[in-house]
């Protein structure tokens, strides 16, 4: 018995116990991180089609301005997209063998083209003086892209995937 006014997001999807081999689920949840419009389990999770895993989204941000793709991004991770700024802004040091200086398919997100960027908020490319381990321009940047930031702070521009996600993206079968 949980003398709680509230589950936790495990304890929720224990209960329903969807279908996750056949289906995406997608839970809404609110978030103790107020910042946080949503999560997924990555397709190589242990739980990733089971009844533990889809997507969890926070209904305070939910089509709200700004995160009206927040969904469309999620099913991005849920399918093994990473962040378009993976190879600039998710990396631990300078030396990272992920450090991507040039849209690659093996370094950053590991698509080639999605252009090397810095998490960025913008619907346009950074300015210049974002030094990130020596990269000083970032031009042509993926901003429109599903699996970047942009579109939170100003309205979104025509979002879409690029080919070579559409090639990233792992079967489920
Ligand atoms: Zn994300």
């Amino acid at each position: 018995m949980v003398l709680r006014a509230y589950l936790d997001v495990k304890e929720l999807k224990e209960i329903l116990h969807l279908d996750g081999s056949t289906h995406l689920n997608v839970f809404f949840a609110n978030s103790s991180d107020e910042d946080l419009a949503g999560v997924a389990t990555w397709p190589w999770d242990k739980e990733a089609l089971t009844h533990l895993g889809g997507i969890v989204l926070n209904p305070s941000f939910y089509g709200t301005f700004g995160h009206t793709d927040t969904m469309v991004h999620e099913i991005g991770h849920s399918l093994g997209l990473y962040h378009v700024f993976r190879g600039i802004s998710e990396i631990e040091s300078c030396n990272d063998a992920c450090l991507e200086t040039e849209p690659s398919m093996e370094t950053g997100d590991l698509c080639a083209d999605t252009n090397p960027t810095p998490k960025f908020k913008g619907c346009h490319d950074p300015e210049p003086g974002n030094e990130t381990c020596g990269c000083r321009h970032f031009t042509h940047t993926p901003f429109n892209n599903y699996m970047s930031y942009a579109g939170e702070t100003e309205p979104p521009h025509m979002f879409s995937y690029l080919a070579g996600q559409n090639a990233t993206v792992l079967p489920l079968t």
